[in-house]
């Protein structure tokens, strides 16, 4: 006859598997009824990511006259990068001069972001680049919620098309609007958030670090546990 196994074995075995994961820094499961019907329709089935990106998609944003950024937009920013990186890096939205060049993180920002990626040994072409937003606000301002709401179909689509193992949410409004909940921010940024089977790490935006550099060090605290999620070695 087989050996029953007791609640308190089970119980046991359960916790272990949570403390697991737990150093594993996963706080937590989204069991919305959002992820259920992901899951069902196999969401992290490798196959068609690419593909799903789709220039359609891409021209429809950057023809796109939902809100009122597009009276800003001298070209509209998509996105950059492999479409099937492991990696998705996000921001809020972009500036002018991203607008300017039709990708994001340009200048001293992208400069940032670059060096960022160097010290983890990646580059753009490792990594998928977005914002939320795909038009441009004026350097320093966030955008109108309104305009969040609007544009969130678009970061959506690429998420659900990329599939990262893990999405680094540039700032906390980043974090807050992909996670759709009020952050203790102080709490979560640098501890992996899940979210749709993947997985959030909220950290410092780059372009906080041009006026308060010494949040350097929680940045490349935060990049580090990316590497270590999606299987990079450190150097
Ligand atoms: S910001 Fe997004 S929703 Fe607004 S016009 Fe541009 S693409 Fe459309």
């Amino acid at each position: 006859m087989a050996a029953q196994v007791s609640v308190a074995e089970i119980a046991q075995s359960i916790a272990k598997h949570l403390r697991l994961l737990s150093g594993q820094g996963i706080a937590g499961f989204d069991c919305s009824q959002e992820t259920r019907t992901l899951l069902k329709q196999g969401f992290h089935q490798k196959g068609s990511g690419p593909k799903a990106i789709g220039a359609g998609l891409e021209a429809e944003a950057l023809s796109c006259t939902d809100c009122p950024l597009h009276k800003e937009r001298i070209k509209g920013v998509f996105g950059q990068g492999d479409p099937e990186a492991a990696l998705m890096l996000a921001g809020i939205a972009p500036g002018m001069e991203e607008s300017k060049a039709g990708l994001p993180f340009q200048g001293e920002v992208g400069g940032l972001l670059d060096n960022i990626l160097k010290a983890m040994g990646m580059t753009r072409d490792d990594v998928y680049l977005c914002n939320l937003v795909k038009c441009p606000v004026p350097d320093g301002e966030l955008p109108d919620p309104m305009c969040l709401r609007a544009c969130s179909r678009f970061f959506r689509k690429q998420v659900e098309a990329v599939r990262p193992q893990v999405i680094c949410a540039f700032g906390q409004i980043t974090a807050e609007a992909i996670l759709k909940q009020d952050l203790p921010y102080s709490r979560v940024r640098g501890q992996l958030q899940p979210y749709l089977g993947m997985r959030v790490m909220p950290t410092f935006h780059p372009r906080e670090l041009l006026t308060a550099p010494q949040k350097k060090r929680a940045v490349w605290h935060d990049m580090q546990a990316i590497m270590r999620a999606i299987g990079k070695p450190l150097s």
